[in-house]
């Protein structure tokens, strides 16, 4: 696997690539590698024939206070881990490179942008959808893959790709877990073994709420009461907990059209999300 750090090396490697008739995967990551981001790399691998990884801690998305110089880096295992999963490139850019001097433009989602995570972090799906597109743009793979587990992140994307003409399929991939529930999360890592006990109950709580609104419950009572279970269970504050239509991101009042439930809560130094399909 070779690396490259500067939008000119990896332009040069994918023109490579095109030049010999290779459809071309790209999977966008902050590093610090777990388990879900190397099912989208598996994801890329299985669905292109070159496969492009991307480690950039966007400081951009990272707003006043935030954990942006805690953030856990550790590049030689995450270079390791995806060369040793048969990734092709692994572009791993400086700040200065994706944001020289001077470097102003902006990409927003009004609307989508501006709802749950947008609340409660103002910055960030403009830092998103700002780097995504210089990353899209910089590579301009066939597909780029994403996960789940930042669903409403997903959605932004997938409307700021088709807003901006971007000619790049968006592809997605299920949450991955551990055994008891926790979706993987590099904060994760954030957590005290105290802490890291409770953590499922996020992931339990959503579940609750997922079968109460099949079951012809108001999603409204669901999430209320979840937002009770999660305090209860040793969380100090629910940013929100909300069940959207899955496609609209409208709130719903049944479960007559695909819809999810996503939460934001804080657990000690993290700030724990995760959202299920009801
Ligand atoms: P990040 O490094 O946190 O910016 O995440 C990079 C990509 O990995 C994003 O598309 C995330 O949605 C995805 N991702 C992070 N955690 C998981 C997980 N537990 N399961 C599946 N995908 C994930």
């Amino acid at each position: 696997m070779d690396v490259v750090r500067t939008v000119g090396d990896l332009r040069a490697r994918i023109g490579d690539w095109r030049g010999h008739g290779h459809g071309v995967g790209l999977v966008p990551t902050m590093g610090a590698l777990h388990e879900g981001h190397l099912s989208l790399v598996r994801q890329s691998l299985a669905e292109t024939n070159r496969t492009c990884v991307t480690l950039f801690v966007n400081p951009r998305q990272f707003g006043p206070g935030e954990d942006l110089s805690t953030y856990p880096r550790d590049e030689a295992s995450d270079m390791e881990k995806v060369s040793k999963l048969g990734a092709h490139l692994l572009f791993a850019p400086t700040a200065e490179e994706m944001y020289p001097p001077g470097a102003a433009t902006r990409v927003s989602v009004p609307g989508l942008g501006d709802e749950l995570e947008g609340t409660h972090r103002p910055d960030f799906f403009t830092g998103v959808a700002t780097v995504v597109a210089k990353l899209l743009l910089q590579a301009l793979p066939d597909a780029a893959f994403f996960g789940e587990k930042d669903y409403q992140q997903l959605l932004v994307i997938r409307r700021m790709t088709a807003d901006l003409d971007i000619p790049v399929t968006i592809r997605s991939g299920p949450t991955v877990r551990e055994a008891d529930g926790l979706a993987l999360s590099s904060r994760n890592a954030y957590l005290t073994p105290g802490e890291r006990a409770i953590a499922p109950a996020l992931h339990r709580a959503l579940i609750q709420v997922a079968e109460e609104v099949r079951a012809g419950g108001d999603p409204a009572a669901a999430c209320k009461e979840a937002t009770g279970r999660i305090l209860e269970a040793g969380f100090q504050k629910v940013d929100y907990v909300e069940a959207r239509d899955a496609a609209t991101f409208k709130p719903i009042a049944d479960a007559s059209n695909p819809s999810r439930v996503l939460a934001a809560a804080w657990l000690g130094r993290a700030r724990l999300i995760d959202n299920l399909a009801i």
